[in-house]
């Protein structure tokens, strides 16, 4: 039974013409990242406030110190797992076109992908919220709040806070990967962080094929998904590939 879900999901894998996956923080928790909700969710250990713009221009000493404990300390260390790799060599192989990422922890690239949009944003780059400067974060966060060597204004990670919009070039770029897609492939993400959860609904729309991965129903499930793979990320990938060779 579900050898025949591998084998189905692998023939419409290989018969694709425009295959994207769509991923979200399950795909990383793998490597050791929490997700943000859920039981061991990093919500139910800090208050998210700091990740709102007002209180992160107000506060930005304080702001600062969580985001580069959770987000450069802690997630810094992480290392890509078989999930990341599996979609990497999925990409080389040319049945990923492209990723939509909702994580913003660059393992996908690390682990070797070339097209991926990062939907909200990277916690590779900082940019100054006076000048508009850009910085690699690797050497700037040995103080804390960091400043713009340029012009001393507050430097703020490039991604998206609470109440921020998605930047305008990667929500057309993902709209567009969209809706060239014949086969979506959905994994480790819940469905209900807007306006992100609506970028399947494209894919629907132009009839995709939905495969979906995790280790628990999510919003998709049983609206749009034909396969539901159940199961962590890494190892149904692995097990993925197998029926692709
Ligand atoms: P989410 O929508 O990203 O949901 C996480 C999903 O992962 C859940 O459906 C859960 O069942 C699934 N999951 C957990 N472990 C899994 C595994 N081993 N294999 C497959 N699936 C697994 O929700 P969130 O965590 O609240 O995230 C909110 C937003 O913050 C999202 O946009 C998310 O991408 C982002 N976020 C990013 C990171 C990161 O960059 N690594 C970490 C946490 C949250």
């Amino acid at each position: 039974m579900d050898e025949d879900l591998y084998r189905l999901a692998s023939k419409w894998i290989s018969e694709s013409t425009h295959l994207v996956a769509f991923t979200g923080a399950g795909v990383s928790v793998e490597s050791g990242i929490p997700t943000f909700r859920g039981e061991d969710g990093l919500w139910n250990k800090y208050n998210p406030i700091f990740l709102e713009t007002n209180y992160f221009l107000t506060h930005p000493k304080k702001s600062w110190s969580l985001i580069k404990e959770i987000f450069y300390d802690f997630f810094g260390r992480a290392k890509p797992n078989d999930a990341h790799y599996v979609l990497a060599e999925m990409e080389k192989k040319g049945y990923v076109k492209s990723i939509i990422t909702q994580n913003i922890d660059n393992l996908h690239q690390e682990a070797g992908s070339k097209n991926v949009l990062e939907f909200h944003g990277t916690s590779q780059t900082l940019t100054c919220v006076t000048c508009n400067s850009k910085y690699n974060s690797t050497n700037l966060l040995v103080s804390i709040p960091p400043y713009c060597p340029k012009c001393n204004g507050l430097l703020k990670p490039d991604f998206v806070f609470f109440g921020e919009p998605i930047p305008q070039e990667v929500l057309s770029e993902s709209i567009n990967e969209a809706s060239l897609a014949d086969v979506f492939l959905l994994i480790g993400t819940t469905g209900e962080i807007m306006p992100a959860s609506t970028i399947p609904y494209i894919a629907e729309k132009n009839r995709a094929k939905f495969i979906e991965i995790n280790i628990e129903e999510s919003k998709y499930t049983n609206s749009m998904v034909n396969i539901f793979l159940k199961g962590k990320a890494s190892e149904v990938l692995l097990k993925l590939i197998e029926f692709l060779s």
